[in-house]
């Protein structure tokens, strides 16, 4: 007989920050390991539907899927950590939360009744869970819970866990995630963790396992006053150390034996694993044989780390594959366009990335310029791309001051442009063109030798494109359009005859995978590996 579904829930407490996605990742890829099938679900409180009307530059990334849902970029570490695709149902938001339950008191479904949070909302958030596991057959479903426990916004979220939790008895488990924060020189501190505990326990919750993010590793002293004041097995506590790369974090916790722990506790199979292509990988990250490269990301600049945190992960995916290791640094393409393109000197290679706005968009066109003089590799990334387009036709065929209609509504050349049915649209949320769509490939060209296939499917958010009727005046003047979308012909990737420069429409770093790398940024890698070498 199939086994029950079992569910983890993961919780963080004391303060925000201390990587909860990355850790629910981790523990996700241990299970995965052991080839369970591990559905990611997590929760975030707000009351937005989705992230896609949120400014990355104050909240990171918005990250896509292939049913075009756009999500928290948790979902990023989610499907690089288990090199595997998840669907929008496993984000719960509290504005689909509210909107859904809100739906159905207008339709007359709650019959009369006053509708609440209990057990109105929180039934609604047990049916979702339990509904996307069965769909998805999960052997293991893991939650995480965005925010901090003790926060307004998660609070019925929890409530609904725990009742989830006292519905499956044995079948879920609680962990806590907290922070030990020391004094200096071993002396770590473990009131700010019992505080926590307590809250959460007076919610009627016990977490069974507690892990602990610090400055320093935990010490035995503090594990024993952990596991005393928050009544948990000292085999129970565990460190979640500074790691050189995200990417150890599952041989750290396994190391620890996390992955018995959990198993015990939910009775899973315990047979040891092999070394896996993973381990291989991240071998690499850690210690390459190969030169260090460093690439610039010309963009808008932000001091929001993780604005790009796809690109980032793709280029440690690449510089894995080519065992090297590859530094990215932001240049703001608004610095360029003041002080030209003297910046970029150092550096072996360029990325423009997607983006929105007019402002540093001269800078980007510069910038892809000097790349296409000098021979320094180039990758644009949908916007990069529609830049890319906009520099050939002004540089190249002559279209003087060839523009995207985003930015300049009354240029001579529209090189870009709306796509028609984004014309008509009103509202901001979920409206772009967003998702996986095929492309498909030119032979001989750089991307088909890249993708070593014609057909290829890649995830998109945007609303204009490569106008179609500049095309054969781009191809005419010696841009290869070298990917079209098969159903309406949009441009969907082209490049430069000479050199290796490429732009996508695409988000090809959405679904780079430290064990399944974006070719395009494996091609940008190695052709700056090329360039170095001389
Ligand atoms: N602003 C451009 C568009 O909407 C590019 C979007 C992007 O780079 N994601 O088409």
């Amino acid at each position: 007989m199939a086994q029950r579904t079992k569910y983890i829930v993961v919780m963080g407490s004391i303060m925000s920050g201390l990587g909860k996605g990355i850790l629910s990742s981790s523990i996700a890829r241990l299970l995965r390991k052991r080839g369970y099938r591990v559905l990611p679900i997590k929760f975030d409180g707000y009351l937005n539907v989705d992230c896609g009307t949120m400014n990355p530059f104050r909240h990171g990334e918005v990250f896509v899927l292939d049913d075009g849902s756009e999500v928290d970029m948790d979902f990023g570490t989610y499907e690089r950590f288990l090199n595997q695709s998840v669907t929008g149902r496993s984000s719960i938001t509290g504005g689909k939360l509210f909107k859904r339950v809100i739906e159905k008191e207008r339709r007359g479904e709650f019959l009369g009744r006053d509708v609440q949070i209990v057990p109105h909302l929180t039934d609604e958030i047990k049916a979702w869970v339990r509904g996307v596991a069965d769909e998805e057959k999960a052997d293991i479903v893991l939650i995480e819970v965005g925010g901090t426990v003790g926060d307004l916004e998660n609070g019925y979220f929890l409530e609904a866990m725990r009742q989830l939790g006292h519905e499956l008895g044995q079948d879920l488990l609680f962990i806590q995630l907290t922070f030990v924060p020391s004094l200096g020189k071993g002396e770590l501190k473990t009131k700010p963790t019992q505080h926590a505990n307590r809250l959460i326990q007076s919610m009627g919750i016990r977490p069974e396992i507690i892990i602990c993010r610090g400055d320093e590793p935990l010490t035995k002293d503090a594990k024993e006053k952990i596991s005393l004041y928050c009544s948990v097995a000292i085999e129970n506590v565990f460190d979640d150390p500074m790691v050189p790369t995200v990417y150890q974090l599952p041989e750290m916790l396994e190391k620890q034996n996390l992955y018995e722990v959990v198993a015990n506790r939910l009775q899973l199979r315990k047979e040891s694993v092999e070394q896996s292509e993973w381990d291989k990988l991240v071998g690499r990250i850690a210690k390459p044989s190969g030169p260090e490269l460093k690439v610039a990301m010309v963009g808008k600049y932000t001091s929001v780390g993780d604005a790009y945190v796809s690109i980032k992960e793709a280029l440690v995916h690449a510089g894995a594959a080519c065992n090297c290791r590859v530094g990215a640094d932001m240049v703001d393409s608004a610095e360029i366009e003041e002080k030209g393109v003297r910046a970029l000197e150092k550096y072996d290679a360029i990325i423009v990335p997607g983006g929105f706005g007019k402002r540093g968009t001269e800078g980007k066109i510069r910038a892809i310029q000097y790349c296409r003089e000098k021979g320094v590799p180039f990758l644009g990334l949908c916007l990069g791309m529609q830049m890319m387009v906009a520099e050939y036709a002004r540089n190249v065929c002559g279209l003087k001051g060839a523009n995207s209609t985003e930015f300049d509504k009354g240029t001579e050349h529209p090189v870009v442009d709306i796509l028609p049915e984004q014309m008509s649209i009103i509202e901001k949320g979920a409206t772009m063109r967003l998702g996986a769509y095929p492309c498909l490939l030119r032979e001989k060209t750089k991307a088909h030798e890249l993708y070593g296939q014609a057909e290829i499917s890649e995830r998109h958010r945007h609303r204009y494109e490569v106008n179609p009727s500049y095309v054969q005046r781009l191809g005419d003047g010696g841009l290869v359009i070298s990917g079209v979308s098969p159903k309406n012909n949009i441009v969907e990737m082209c490049e430069w005859k000479d050199g290796f420069g490429i732009g996508t429409q695409a988000h090809p770093e959405l679904k780079s995978r430290l064990e399944a790398p974006a070719p395009l940024f494996v091609g940008l890698v190695k052709a700056a590996l090329k360039e170095k070498k001389g």
